[in-house]
């Protein structure tokens, strides 16, 4: 484990192990060290002061000076501090027994949508699940397009109503072909905005009331650090969601605004997107994302 956290905190952890025995004082110096790394990963403000206290706790035990390696001691409480607010782990999609479970992706507009609606489409098909897209989103005039060539591309039926304005019932139409042609999966692409607005969520959430998904997953850009936190704060208040998922993991960012993003909406980070293509959708392993977000 210790291995997994990077370079970097590792030589500040080694450096404080050259001061000789660890002590309460440079332990404190140690608690810095993380406490700026997290901030630099984009972890939120609140959430870092509240994940210190814990860390803090645990760490000024008589028991970690006492063990034989505190500096590693420290990095096992950090790690697995971080592991207990990034889980639980739960990448499966939960497919009712009957009838075509329904998945709705919701999120702003740029933050991945229509494409992790590919990915998801792929990652069931390697399952020999074969389902249903349906484009929901009406507001972009692209959208529906792009969504068909997503569907040709993994190989699943695309369902749109190129002149119905009306996102409800074309997700309720959509629904009722996919439940006749017997798709054990629906997913639903909903319509995104630059920022969250009130029509955006009064609409998500009329498609919600309405068409009754079995699972709402927001869809957030992990480029974006603390907007990621503000937009999935607003989602999960209009939404009840049942799942993250956090995109754009394959650049610079280190996804401290997964710790937040988990924080704020308390609902599992099922996946990640690592890319551009198709296949890039990983489950989510909350113990690689923490050396990461430790840099
Ligand atoms: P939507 O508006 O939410 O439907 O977003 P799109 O699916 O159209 O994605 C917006 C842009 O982000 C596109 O250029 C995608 O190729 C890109 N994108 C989506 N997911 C990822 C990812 O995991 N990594 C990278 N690098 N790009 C992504």
């Amino acid at each position: 484990m210790f291995d997994s956290l990077s370079e970097g905190l590792q030589s500040a952890f080694k450096s404080l192990r050259g001061k000789g025995k660890l002590t309460e004082g440079n332990m404190r110096e140690g608690l810095d060290i993380v406490q700026r790394s997290l901030l630099e990963a984009d972890v939120s403000y609140p959430v870092v002061q509240e994940f210190m206290g814990h860390v803090n706790e645990r760490a000024m035990g008589k028991k970690v000076l006492l063990s034989l390696r505190p500096e590693e001691e420290l990095v096992r409480i950090v790690h697995s501090e971080l592991v207990s607010i990034l889980g639980p782990v739960d990448p499966s999609i939960h497919l009712k027994k009957e009838g075509p479970t329904i998945i709705m992706l919701c999120g702003l507009q740029g933050s991945g949508k229509t494409t992790t609606c590919g990915k998801l489409s792929q990652l069931l098909k390697e399952q020999n699940i074969t389902p249903t897209l349906v484009a929901a989103d009406l507001q972009r005039p692209a959208a529906i397009e792009q969504l068909k060539v997503v569907g040709e591309q993994v190989g699943v039926p695309v369902y749109t109503e190129p002149d119905n304005k009306n996102p409800v019932e074309v997700c309720k139409n959509g629904v009722a072909k996919a439940k006749a042609d017997g798709s054990r999966v629906v997913i639903l692409d909903t319509a995104g905005r630059l920022a969250i607005d009130e029509e955006l969520m009064g609409e998500l959430q009329r498609i919600d009331n309405k068409v009754g998904p079995d699972q709402v997953y927001l869809v957030v850009d992990g480029m974006t650090g603390q907007d990621a936190v503000n937009s999935a704060d607003a989602f999960n208040k209009a939404l009840e969601l049942d799942g993250v998922i956090m995109t754009k993991l394959d650049g610079d960012a280190r996804g401290g605004a997964l710790l937040s993003v988990k924080h704020v909406t308390g609902v599992p980070i099922k996946f990640i997107g690592t890319g551009e293509h198709l296949d890039a959708l990983e489950p989510f392993r909350p113990e690689g994302m923490a050396g990461r977000i430790l840099q």
